[in-house]
């Protein structure tokens, strides 16, 4: 066969073992995991055959046929059945298996670590119900120790010699491990991928919660945030600034070339105050046309000469979309945290300050 050939042939037993479980509410993983168990135990039945029928013995071929015919059929099911309902039904053949093999060949081939097999599969199985799963490991815990009691010192009906013993205690180990691996494997996953999607949708989250959808600024909620913050773990002899600005007639530009081109303007500005405020500074959406910088460590005159260059370049700025192209102004009111003032003190007087500045003819930076 070649390369290719192989790799379809894989792709389309992948498909045939991944196809999804006919009720719409049912976790596709489960279904799975339990087909990939019922082929791996169906090999493992043939192998185990292979290596312990007594010879001739019509009785023992006819038990491995009909558990080879159960769990084969068992997988057909798995295609129509709820995966639960297919599920118990593995359980259920399982435990007669494991009863039935130390019944007919003793304790000493390790048939009975299978029990740790449906152990694990349950447990990953089904979210909650943990009430079940304690009976269901009580339950498994109690066969085993009975089994043992039974069985441990008794002569086997079928007896094996030691080298059969041997190999099936090797098929039985890896078969066990086989399955425990691929059950912890594909759940794990599950779960780790689910835990890295949970924190990034988290974090998803909490940036929209904080982003303002427009322009992509911080909006006033994380902007309150931050002073609070900025208050909170002043260390240094310096305060920090904080300035409030707002954009000049701006209720004019919308009325004139329409509520979009407004959108463009505010998105302009909102370019122009990420690239003037580096990272050391903060500046978010404060409201409709308002805007509100923090410059960290920073004392009112230094902050003014920031804000001098930012006035200038939103001056100098224009502003086109299809054939209109405009300038806008903007009025700065600045204020200095200077240890004393609350969080109402500071923002009530920097919006004095951006008032007086309107008030004094617009384009302007009040401290
Ligand atoms: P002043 O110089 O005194 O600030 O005058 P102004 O016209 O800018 O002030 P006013 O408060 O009268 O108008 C603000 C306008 O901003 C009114 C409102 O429609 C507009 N606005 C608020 N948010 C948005 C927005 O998200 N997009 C657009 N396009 N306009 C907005
Ligand atoms: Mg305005
Ligand atoms: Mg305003």
């Amino acid at each position: 066969m070649s390369k290719s050939g192989l790799g379809n042939a894989f792709k389309r037993i992948a498909d045939f073992i991944g196809k999804d479980v006919k009720a719409q509410n049912e976790s596709k993983k489960l279904i799975v995991v339990i087909r990939l168990i019922l082929i791996s135990v169906i090999i493992y039945f043939s192998i185990n055959g292979l290596f312990c029928i007594p010879k001739w013995n019509l009785i023992a071929i006819l038990f491995y046929g009909v558990f080879f015919a159960v769990f084969a059929g068992l997988f057909a099911i798995s295609y129509f059945c709820k995966s639960l309902v297919t599920l118990w039904m593995f359980n259920a053949g399982m435990i007669v298996w494991i009863c039935s093999i130390v019944h007919f060949y003793g304790w000493n081939i390790g048939v009975q670590h299978f029990i740790m097999v449906l152990l694990v599969l349950y447990f990953f199985s089904s979210y909650k119900q943990y009430a079940g799963k304690v009976l269901y490991a009580v339950f498994l815990c109690a066969l085993r120790i009975i089994l043992f009691y039974i069985y441990h010192y008794k002569e086997s009906l079928w007896p094996l010699s030691s080298v059969q013993e041997n190999a099936l205690q090797i098929i039985n180990t890896i078969t066990i491990f086989w399955c425990i691996s691929v059950i912890a494997f594909i759940f794990s996953n599950d779960s780790q991928e689910f835990e890295s999607k949970l924190v990034e949708y988290n974090s998803q989250l909490e940036k929209q919660a904080n982003t303002d959808a427009l322009t992509g600024l911080y909006n006033r909620r994380k902007a309150l945030e931050y002073v609070r913050h900025l208050m909170d773990n002043q260390t240094g002899y310096m305060g920090f600034s904080l300035c409030i600005c707002d954009i000049d007639f701006f209720k004019k530009v919308n009325d004139e070339y329409g509520h979009d081109f407004g959108d463009e303007v505010l998105k302009s500005i909102s370019r122009i105050l990420m690239e003037e405020m580096d990272e050391r500074n903060f500046v978010a959406r404060w409201g409709g046309e308002e805007f509100l910088l923090l410059f960290p460590e920073c004392n009112g005159d230094d902050a003014f000469i920031k804000l001098e260059d930012i006035r200038r370049r939103i001056k100098e700025m224009k502003i086109r979309k299809d054939d209109v192209e405009i300038g806008v102004t903007m009025t700065f009111g600045l204020a200095e945290y200077d240890f004393n003032n609350d969080l109402t003190a500071i923002l009530k007087e920097a919006d004095e300050k951006l008032y007086q500045g309107k008030e004094q003819g617009r384009d302007k930076i009040i401290f």
